[in-house]
């Protein structure tokens, strides 16, 4: 979901992006077509004067070359000749016309300002006669002094009003001057158009309007005619060209765009589709297609620092397939991973839409519950799991019986980060696995602490009984009439380089758990005969745990170390639990009556915390019970547990057992258990307990108290 939305969103980038280049690209292109239209309007204007000056200059040339072609006349001679008549000359003149293609031809004296002659076709003769006199006039006006007429040689295209015509004035001798026209026809203008390359060159009469064309002054300084031409390159033309151009650019340009774009994004929406995969393989298992472990601890996260603004609770569950390795070992990692993804397939449904299932790795998933209104919510989930992984699994028709193994924390009570969480379910998951796994457990704060301590004693405990690193202290157990010390309770404590002193109520249990007891006991065990061997007339108080109770080669051991250490067996008390009896009571018995066959004083510790079953008294020879401190406890507080201490005092007295109360701390439950008739007393009150040194002092404080007589323990 995440990641299509960042899909979608990219695309649409993409196309947002694509928006500036468009419009980069409009801008550049009008840019051009604006920079094409003004360089073409540029264009067609030079181009237009080149023309208009080609024009121009041709016309010259084509006058100068009348005038070259008259001076060049020989016969022109003849026309000088004075005393000529005015009919010879005409011919002479008419002779000319004809060489020359001329139209008219006039000879003019300079010093009259007459026609000597005159020759042409009739209907131009006037006309012509007419452009002549302008001429002349126009070389008066032009205060061309002295001589009639100041016409020099000259050459130049004109009009006459109808047509256009070369005009050439040509002075002959001193003062003659020869007038001479020759019409320029059409296909004149032919010839020049094609030469010029000016297309449709031509002459209309009037004033024309068209850009491409020339007024053809008269002599008389009026223009009633024009030349006018097809420009060789029009504007339109060339925008023409251009927009053809552009247009063909236009679309080369957009078809490349096209074909970019649609490689970018296809590439894109490739690398993004492939992005999308990545961080969807990133973020969930290929197996099952469930949420990995990044993603789990993840919404973890984000839901716990969501938790202080809320009114509910969090819960993880960690879950563990038992007996999932059988399947793998016996049918194979095909069936194996068929179970894995049909587990998931079973979990999923048990779950909301918000709740996270993930596969963290191997057997092992986690559930995450991000809205729970009691821990209750949790458990029936966990139940719910633990059921649906007991109903067989069906693969290739064999059934494969798996189970389940559930450790739940609660936050914010179990913790308030994803880690703390994690390794409260983690811990309450080891605790289910110990107690027999295909069920769930609920993380307990202490089982925290535990959890140190079972590591610690995992990683130490070993070495440190290696290292001499445990040592034992011994507390007083002293006649409560006369308070001398009458035996001690060997305790063993843990000098942890780091840690300190470690009690034994924090390492014990996890040493039994790790089966470390057996050697640990045996040190104690050692250890105190050893101290013992100073002390010979003081019993000694051993803990023996349950499991090392239970031990085959227990009673061999003892004997061996009383041997060893040359003590002797009374002195050894060994203080079991009632836990020691519960297991196997008949081992049990057998035990202890080898262990009373030896000499070895038993004491039931803890009395009256367990069962505190009369039948165990009974069957069972013990020769001490310790009343549990937390009876003293209690006594305290309800006036009752003061009747049942007494009623044990005296049921203890009565089975001739030797009573001793526990954790007496101050003056009243001193006087207390005296006054009910408790042998020992052992507590703070007394002392603490102390080193082998210092019980060493102690005992020379107390002087005789080894000579002191055994206390007689009455029968009644
Ligand atoms: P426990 O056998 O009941 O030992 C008596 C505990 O009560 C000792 O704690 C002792 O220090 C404490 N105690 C004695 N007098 C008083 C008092 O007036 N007030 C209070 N509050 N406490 C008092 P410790 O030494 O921490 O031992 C705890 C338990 O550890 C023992 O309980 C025993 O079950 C076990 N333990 C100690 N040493 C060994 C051992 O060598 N082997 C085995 N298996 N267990 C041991
Ligand atoms: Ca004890
Ligand atoms: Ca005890």
């Amino acid at each position: 979901m995440v990641s299509k939305k960042s899909k979608t969103g990219s695309r649409h980038s993409v196309s947002i992006s694509l928006i500036p280049v468009a419009l980069l690209v409009l801008c550049v292109m009008g840019s051009i077509a604006l920079v094409a239209h003004s360089a073409a309007m540029r264009q067609v204007s030079v181009e237009l004067e080149r023309e208009k000056h080609q024009i121009t200059q041709s016309f010259h040339y084509e006058a100068e070359g009348l005038l070259t072609s008259l001076s060049r006349d020989e016969s022109l001679g003849d026309l000088v000749r004075s005393g000529q008549s005015r009919a010879d000359i005409e011919r002479a003149l008419g002779n000319l016309a004809r060489r020359q293609m001329l139209d008219y031809a006039i000879l003019v004296s300079r010093n009259e300002g007459v026609a000597l002659g005159e020759a042409g076709e009739a209907d131009t003769l006037l006309q012509r006669a007419r452009v002549a006199q302008i001429l002349i006039d126009n070389s008066r006006m032009r205060g061309m002094e002295g001589a009639t007429i100041g016409i020099g040689r000259e050459a130049r295209v004109v009009q006459d009003g109808v047509s256009l015509l070369t005009l050439s004035t040509l002075p002959i001798g001193r003062n003659l001057v020869l007038l001479a026209t020759r019409p320029v026809t059409s296909s004149t203008m032919r010839r020049l158009s094609t030469m010029l390359a000016v297309p449709n060159l031509r002459m209309i009469a009037g004033r024309s309007t068209l850009e491409s064309s020339l007024s053809i002054a008269s002599l008389d300084g009026h223009s009633t005619m024009s030349v006018i031409w097809d420009p060789a390159r029009e504007a339109s033309d060339i925008l023409g060209e251009l927009a053809l151009f552009g247009f063909v650019g236009t679309c080369l340009v957009a078809t490349v765009g096209l074909i970019l774009f649609r490689r970018i994004r296809r590439s894109t929406e490739e690398i993004l589709r492939r992005e999308a995969q990545a961080s969807h393989e990133a973020r969930h298992d290929a197996l099952s297609g469930l949420p990995n472990r990044t993603v789990f601890i993840d919404a973890l996260s984000e839901n716990i620092d969501d938790l202080p603004h809320r009114d509910h609770s969090l819960a993880v569950l960690l879950l563990d397939l038992d007996k999932f390795k059988d399947v793998n070992d016996t049918y194979g990692h095909a069936a194996g991973d068929r179970v894995l993804v049909e587990f998931g397939a079973r979990v999923r449904p048990l779950l909301r839409q918000t709740d996270v299932l993930a596969r963290l790795g191997g057997d092992e998933f986690a559930v995450l519950l991000p809205s729970i209104r009691s821990h209750l919510d949790a458990t029936r989930l966990a139940q719910a799991i633990v059921d649906a992984a007991n109903r067989p699994f069906v693969i290739d028709g064999i059934d494969m019986r798996i189970g389940v193994t559930v450790g739940i924390a609660i936050g914010p009570s179990d913790g308030t980060d994803s880690a703390t969480l994690l390794r409260a379910a983690d811990t309450a998951l080891y605790r289910a696995k110990n107690e027999g796994r295909n069920r769930f457990n609920l993380y307990e704060h202490r089982m925290n602490e535990q959890e140190r301590m079972r590591k610690l004693v995992d990683d130490e405990l070993r070495g440190a009984i290696e290292r001499d690193e445990l040592t034992l202290v011994y507390q007083p157990q002293v006649h409560a009439d006369t308070g001398r010390i009458a035996s001690v309770e060997a305790l063993v404590r843990w000098r942890h380089p780091v840690h300190g002193m470690i009690s034994p109520i924090m390492f014990i249990s996890a040493a039994e758990e790790r089966g470390l007891i057996v050697p640990l006991g045996e040190w104690v065990m050692r250890r105190a005969m050893r101290d013992a061997a100073r002390w010979p007339k003081l019993r000694v108080g051993v803990n023996v745990s349950a499991v090392q109770f239970r031990q085959k080669d227990f009673v061999t051991s003892v004997a061996g170390v009383l041997k060893e250490c040359a003590v002797q067996s009374h002195q050894l008390e060994l203080e079991l639990t009632e836990g020691v009896l519960v297991e196997d009571a008949d081992q049990a018995q057998a035990a202890m009556m080898e262990l009373r066959a030896l000499g070895v004083k038993l004491a039931l510790d803890d009395f009256g915390t367990g069962y505190s079953s009369l039948i165990y008294l009974r069957r069972f020879a013990f020769d001490k019970i310790k009343i549990d401190k937390s009876f003293l406890d209690q006594m305290e507080a309800t006036g009752e547990s003061a009747i049942l201490v007494h009623s044990v005092v005296h049921l203890g007295r009565a089975l001739g057992l030797e009573v001793t109360a526990e954790g007496v701390e101050t003056e009243e439950q001193r006087r207390f258990l005296q006054a009910v008739g408790c042998h020992l007393l052992q507590g703070y009150l007394f002392s603490k307990p102390i080193s082998a040194e210092q019980l060493d002092e102690l005992l020379k404080v107390e002087g005789d108290i080894s000579q002191a007589p055994p206390r007689q323990i009455s029968a009644a």
